[in-house]
């Protein structure tokens, strides 16, 4: 019973009944064994009879009665050319009809054909199964080594969306090079839609079979001409060792294939060999975004407070709310560990949401507690810029927690800012009308251009830490935070730097005319308990007032003047 398998076909002839049958048991003589289901037209009596009639027919006779498979388009034809000139243009145009669908039939049936027998209908390579089949890995002695390897066409699915024709004629294309330059030296299989799987048998270690797979990756990316295009293919090659990776098949195949994982993004050139730290960091990363899903629901997220002080006013005046998760084993993982897990996976703007709405409530609750003129900063990811429906949910949020838009500062890295579209320029635009402030972060680490800083309306710039660490003594990092803070002198927006972790960086980034800061020296960010009994002890607010920052206050002045 392994070769029983129930063929539906639906066919688009309405008449005569005859053509349809005669299609049907076309596709049923290609088959090991087929069932005859007539769908359409079925009820009526002749379509009944006839299909009454084929299931009593033995295999064999349908098979002499249709024997090749042209004949439904070549009977179609001789029913299209009408010998007598009165018939109807539209009984013509029905006939015409019948051999394109008869015609589209016959294209679908070699396909099924080349199916039946471990070809693909697109490349007549071997497909998954037989080209498993034919390396005969089951019953491999382990002391034989061997390498799979495998090719892959990255852009198949893309050009697929658009053009399924174009996409199949590249990739017959390229395995029409596949075979050519591998001849019969090797098992040569084509194992999925998009990809190629090539078998060395009893090499020498990895490192021949990866030197003739880079050649030949090489040779499938050279530009070529198919389906009416010409492209430059983008192919990706891996590989995985038996016994060492797997010693069966299916594993093989598999780890050979997961080895590629990534590979794309960073147009790798090279083969990439499975490894074990690779699948232990993909297995750590599916475990991360399984962890995520859900964390919401789960009550996992919470937000920690870093205060930011300002020296020329000796005060805490706001905060940044900086987004932890409590992961499964309890404990808090880092963000630069899981936000980029967030935006790949698509699940950032959802937990965005939740951080901006957790930020407005607890500042609200700290005006609520006495806390006045605390400016509340919340990061937003490029992809939630993009919303159409952010400002709204801004708006929104703000009137839930009753609070004053001049609470609220967005943070924007520079990349996702300093897109020189038209929707940014009218968000920020619209963000400053209703009084929240925008503030640039990370500034100086990603592609600046000091034009869009111009046209866009910011308020404040966040010098990166990158530049801040070591300023005292470092003259790199001197001259640029110099630079930097004078920029933003001369745009007249509000300069903070971040991560100051010394009383040195502290005070030569005041003295060249900071005073906004954020950083370990002053204190990390902090669970919004701690932060409220912080922003509260007068010791810690002593520090802020000291002559020490009072002195170079007004020398900076002095200076300045
Ligand atoms: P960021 O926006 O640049 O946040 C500042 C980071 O610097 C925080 O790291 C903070 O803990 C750290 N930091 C502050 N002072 C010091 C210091 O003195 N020394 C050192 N070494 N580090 C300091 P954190 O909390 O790990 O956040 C990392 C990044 O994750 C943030 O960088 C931000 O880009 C992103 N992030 C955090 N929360 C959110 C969020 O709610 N939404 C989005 N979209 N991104 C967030
Ligand atoms: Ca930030
Ligand atoms: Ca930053």
């Amino acid at each position: 019973m392994a070769d029983l398998r129930l063929y539906r076909v639906a066919l688009r002839i309405p008449l005569p009944y005859r053509f349809k049958l005669l299609a049907l048991a076309v596709v049923a003589a290609g088959l090991p064994l087929a069932a005859l289901i007539i769908r359409d037209g079925g009820d009526h009596p002749a379509a009944i009879g006839w299909a009454f009639a084929a299931t009593l027919l033995s295999l064999a006779a349908l098979v002499e009665l249709l024997r090749p498979i042209g004949v439904v388009a070549r009977t179609l034809e001789r029913a299209a050319a009408p010998r007598d000139e009165a018939v109807a243009p539209d009984a013509r145009d029905e006939a015409a009809r019948m051999i394109c669908d008869a015609r589209g039939l016959t294209a679908e049936l070699e396909a099924l054909r080349e199916r039946a027998h471990g070809r693909h209908s697109h490349s007549r390579l071997p497909t998954r199964e037989s080209f498993l089949a034919s390396i005969g890995l089951s019953d491999r002695p382990r002391s034989r080594t061997g390498v799979l390897g495998i090719l892959r066409l990255v852009d198949y699915d893309l050009m697929a969306v658009f053009d399924q024709g174009e996409a199949d004629a590249v990739l017959a294309a390229l395995a029409g090079r596949l075979t050519a330059a591998v001849g019969e030296r090797r098992p040569l299989g084509h194992i999925d839609r998009d990809c190629f799987a090539l078998w060395f048998d009893d090499v020498e270690g990895a490192q021949s079979a990866t030197s003739e797979l880079d050649a030949l990756a090489n040779g499938l990316r050279q530009e070529l001409s198919a389906g009416g295009v010409r492209l430059t293919p983008k192919v990706t090659v891996s590989a995985a060792v038996f016994p060492d990776d797997a010693d069966d098949p299916a594993t093989l195949l598999a780890r050979a294939c997961a080895a590629a994982a990534g590979s794309d993004e960073r147009l790798e050139r090279k083969v990439a060999l499975f490894s074990n730290e690779t699948a232990a960091a993909a297995r750590e990363r599916f475990a991360l975004e399984q962890g995520l899903r859900g964390a919401r629901g789960r009550e996992e997220f919470l937000l920690n407070y870093q205060p930011v002080v300002d020296l020329s006013v000796g005060a805490v005046v706001g905060a940044e709310a900086l987004l932890r998760w409590r992961g499964p084993d309890g404990g808090l993982v880092a963000p630069a560990h899981f936000i980029p897990v967030l935006e790949q996976s698509g699940m950032m703007e959802e937990v965005g949401l939740w951080v901006l709405n957790a930020a407005c409530r607890e500042a609200r609750s700290w005006e609520r507690a006495g806390l006045a003129g605390m400016k509340m900063a919340v990061n937003l990811s490029a992809r939630q810029l993009r919303e159409a429906s952010l400002l709204n949910t801004i708006v929104r949020t703000l009137d839930r927690h009753g609070l004053d838009p001049a609470s609220l500062e967005l943070e924007l890295t520079e990349s996702a800012a300093l897109v020189d579209d038209d929707g940014t320029r009218a968000l920020l635009g619209e963000l400053r009308a209703l009084g929240v402030t925008v503030a640039i972060d990370d500034f100086g680490t990603g592609y600046s251009s000091l034009s869009n800083l111009r046209k866009l309306p910011f308020s404040k710039l966040k010098i990166d830490r990158e530049f801040v660490a070591g300023v005292d003594k470092n003259r790199d990092n001197h001259a640029i935070c110099s630079s930097l803070i004078a920029l933003a002198r001369g745009l007249d927006i509000t300069v903070l730097a971040e991560g100051a972790e010394t009383l040195e960086e502290v005070q030569t980034l005041h003295g060249l005319g900071c005073s906004a800061f954020q950083g370990f020296f002053f204190s990390r960010p902090l669970p919004a308990a701690e932060f409220v009994e912080k922003v509260r002890s007068e010791e810690w607010l002593a520090l802020l007032a000291s002559p020490v920052h009072r002195e170079l206050a007004s020398l900076s002045r002095r200076v300045a003047g």
